[in-house]
């Protein structure tokens, strides 16, 4: 019995419902009006990048998207054949790499188009890209100064197939702003100029999640949606509920410790908090090497066999501590760290003083993930 010497032992994990997956991505089509590419980077914002983009693709998403060639190989080696957008250039030397995993990339320097391009004279075909344009995320994209030039390469390139032109949006998530009002334009002009070339490809895409939701004018002929499909706020001023979204992911774990304890009892390291009263405090096997920041020690309630309790104390690397008062917890009671009825990931973002993807990419591989759909 080889399972009952493995284990897995660890009661904390992460649990993905598929449904919430699949649901989101229908209503993100529904809000955007176009074909979706759902971004799977990091491991799927960590939910598990295969299952999650099978989901997705059965809930009708076009694209996918990773941040890097391994990540695709991972999702082809995995049995997926529907396109795959690669969101950044990789180091030229990966073109072979990328083509023979039948990646597309947006790219942007005239070193990795000229590789790109000759890898596909080579082998006599035209390869496809997503020619991506800097328009104020000042981040990768060709800048405007280079639009000509890029149009006149393009134009010269026989190697190339121009499927796709991309932009990326600094400030969506927050609507007040005329920024992204501005990058449209931006890309209006650089759109036109294109056309002037005759390149008027498919697909043309701005609009992360929040651009999704809050800027009509970026969705083009696909949006590109991340923390959305998750069921995950873009920010505070974006939120995921109130567009029709669901959190897909809730972080449980057990009681291993219950212990009663004095009032004025010192708890974890540096002593930072002490027992309000007499009364019952419980250990809980899950800490900051698993993703739970620090800085949510002291700032959020969690819920211990259905009842709300304040984490106390330094979240240490592998536990961290819960008050339950005068409510006697059980070794195996189950607690919800995040989602169910435990708090929202938005909540421990804004008490870490962070966003929403950091907290979801930042649950480590050392929790399982298991997956379902409830
Ligand atoms: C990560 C990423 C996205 C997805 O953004 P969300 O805010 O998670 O929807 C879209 N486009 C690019 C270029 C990205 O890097």
């Amino acid at each position: 019995m080889a399972a009952a010497v493995n284990g897995p032992w660890r009661p904390s994990r992460v649990e993905v419902d598929l449904a919430a997956i699949r649901d989101n991505v229908v209503r993100l089509r529904e809000i955007a009006g176009t074909d979706l590419c759902a971004v799977v980077k990091a491991d799927g914002y960590g939910h598990g990048a295969v299952p999650v983009a099978r989901a997705a693709r059965d809930a009708g998403a076009r694209w996918l998207a990773v941040a890097l060639v391994e990540e695709g190989v991972a999702l082809r080696d995995a049995g997926i054949d529907a396109p795959i957008l690669l969101l950044a250039e990789p180091p030229v030397d990966a073109v072979e790499a990328l083509l023979a995993h039948d990646l597309t990339p947006m790219a942007y320097s005239p070193a990795f188009l000229a590789r790109l391009d000759a890898a596909g004279r080579d082998r006599g075909r035209r390869v496809a890209v997503h020619v991506k344009v800097d328009t104020g995320m000042g981040r990768v994209g060709v800048p405007e100064s280079g639009w000509g030039g890029t149009l006149e390469m393009l134009d010269a390139a026989t190697g190339l197939e121009v499927d796709g032109f991309a932009t990326h949006l600094a400030c969506a998530d927050e609507p007040a702003r005329d920024t992204t009002s501005r990058q449209l334009d931006a890309f209006d002009r650089f759109l036109t100029d294109a056309a002037r070339h005759g390149f008027e490809p498919r697909w043309v895409h701005a609009a992360n999640s929040a651009g999704t939701i809050a800027h009509p004018r970026a969705r083009h002929t696909l949006v590109r949606c991340g923390i959305g499909i998750y069921g995950l706020s873009p920010s505070g001023e974006v939120d995921a509920a109130a567009a029709g979204l669901r959190s897909a992911f809730t972080l449980t774990s057990q009681v291993a410790y219950p212990k009663h304890v004095a009032a004025g009892t010192a708890v974890s390291y540096g002593h930072r908090w002490h027992a309000p009263s007499d009364g019952w405090l419980a250990t809980v096997p899950i800490g900051y090497a698993d993703g739970v920041p620090r800085a949510v020690g002291g700032n959020v309630d969690v819920v211990v066999a259905g009842r709300r309790a304040p984490l106390v104390g330094a979240v240490c690397m592998d536990q961290l501590m819960v008050w339950c008062g005068d409510h006697e917890p059980r070794v195996g009671d189950r607690v919800e760290l995040l989602g169910g009825s435990g708090p929202r990931v938005e909540e421990w973002a804004a008490a870490a003083d962070t966003i929403t993807y950091e907290i979801a990419t930042g649950l480590t591989g050392r929790l399982p993930r298991v997956h379902g759909s409830a």
